[in-house]
């Protein structure tokens, strides 16, 4: 008997109503001769309300702690929608990541996974179970709760169906598959039918937060057929596969946007060799990641670097810069926190000088300033204002025909 994993977001599972639907489309699944196993994030804003009380607590909450708490919200989804399978007639058993040892790194709020010990899912599903996982959860070698970053439940969702062979995972949301931009932002956005891992990867990590990046790389890796669709209807979604596979082949996929992070620039460090490893270094063994970077031109044998982290990073990182500032007789810092990242992402760029030159235009049509540039293969990233992000997104959208050529 096959497995399928299903992960139901938190606005699949807002309500005790939603829950029970949930519930009769896992059953469904259950009755047409599948194993199932499901991944539940934490009821409707749970997560975010956790946060907030946390941060009234105090200003920098410690991040074991942290985990402790933001842990508890998938463990209220799992035990509510296993009862609601029960009350269906069926057997369903619910874990915590701890139980079915999802065993992560240390790296409280951003852990990633190490392993998982699949013997208690693979048991309860030989007894005919329907298995129900908390997402978003894991635990240390030394049996700390961990959590897996915002968005987390996604790879805990892949990283099972890898682990456990399944023949899909299905990512059940709000939006009935992944789109050329994000549909409550851009009205005219249309479903991509299918899109490779690689282009998936770049929008995940560009900002479309309907996949965690992290589950998108375990999926590549791993090769685990990724089904993204709406937990409100039966519509095909989005598949996510090897670009092999993909029958048709669009120049540009999507238009992402991502308002999370933050820009911090170090004035007039020197410049001399191994200025820029010190101060990565730094940053990184605090644990903030950092995304993009710029160094301006030298005069004076002085230089300027800016780079961007995300907010959740961003009072570490400050801490990090005041420190590093003093340490190498920079100039000082500042940190602008009203800035976006605008990106396009396309396997066709590869092919088809010009496109970068078509973003820059459309940006300066529409009057926007360009503070940042970054690219890859397949993806033009620009940072701009925050208030610019939605006429960007709009009129990048339109000049690529983003909303017609696809079905
Ligand atoms: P869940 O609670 O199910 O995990 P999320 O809120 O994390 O749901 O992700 C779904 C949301 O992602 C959508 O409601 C949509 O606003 C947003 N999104 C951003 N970019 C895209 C995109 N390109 N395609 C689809 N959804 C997107
Ligand atoms: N509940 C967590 C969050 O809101 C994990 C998830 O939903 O995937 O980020
Ligand atoms: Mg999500």
């Amino acid at each position: 008997m096959g497995i399928i994993v299903q992960k139901y977001g938190g606005s699949s599972v807002a309500d005790i109503e939603r829950i029970k639907d949930v519930a009769k489309r896992i059953v469904k699944t259950k009755n047409q001769g599948n194993s199932v196993v499901v991944v539940v994030s934490a009821l409707g804003d749970t997560t975010d309300n956790l946060l907030e009380m946390a941060y009234k607590m105090t200003s920098l909450p410690p991040e074991r702690e942290l985990d402790m708490l933001l842990a508890t919200g998938e463990q209220v989804s799992v035990a509510l929608l296993s009862m609601a399978i029960h009350s269906l007639g069926h057997e369903a058993i619910s874990f915590t990541g701890q139980q079915v040892g999802i065993v992560t790194d240390a790296v409280h709020t951003k852990a990633k996974i190490l392993d998982i010990h699949s013997e208690r899912i693979l048991s309860a599903i030989e007894e005919g179970k329907i298995v129900i996982v908390a997402g978003f959860q894991g635990v240390t070698g030394d049996n700390d709760i961990t959590t897996l970053g915002r968005g987390g439940s996604d790879t805990t969702a892949v990283a099972l169906a890898a682990k456990l062979k399944a023949d899909i995972c299905e990512i059940y949301t709000d939006v009935d598959g992944v789109y050329t931009a994000d549909p409550h932002i851009a009205p005219s956005a249309s479903k991509i039918a299918e899109i490779s891992f690689d282009e998936m990867l770049e929008m995940a990590a560009t900002g479309a937060k309907v996949l965690q990046a992290r589950s998108v790389e375990f999926g590549r890796n791993h090769g685990v057929a990724i089904h993204v669709r709406s937990s409100f209807s039966d519509e095909p979604g989005t598949l996510i596969e090897e670009a092999g596979k993909i029958m048709e082949k669009a120049i540009i996929s999507g238009v992402t946007h991502d308002v999370d992070e933050a820009k911090i620039t170090i004035l007039g460090v020197p410049d001399r060799p191994g200025i820029a490893a010190k101060v990565f270094r730094t940053l990184a063994d605090a644990n903030v990641n950092v995304d993009m970077i710029i160094q301006n031109v030298s005069e004076k044998g002085c230089a300027d670097i800016s780079f961007t982290v995300v907010k959740d990073d961003l009072d570490r990182a400050k801490d990090v810069v005041d420190k590093i500032t003093v340490e190498l007789k920079a100039r000082g810092s500042t940190c602008d926190e009203g800035i976006a990242k605008i990106s396009l992402i396309g396997a066709g760029m590869k092919t088809h000088p010009g496109v970068a030159a078509d973003m820059f235009s459309v940006l300066a049509e529409n009057n926007i300033n360009i503070e940042m540039i970054s690219t890859s293969s397949i993806k033009i990233s620009c940072v701009i204002s925050e208030k610019d992000v939605e006429s960007a997104v709009k009129a990048l959208h339109e000049k690529f025909g983003l909303g017609s050529n696809k079905g």
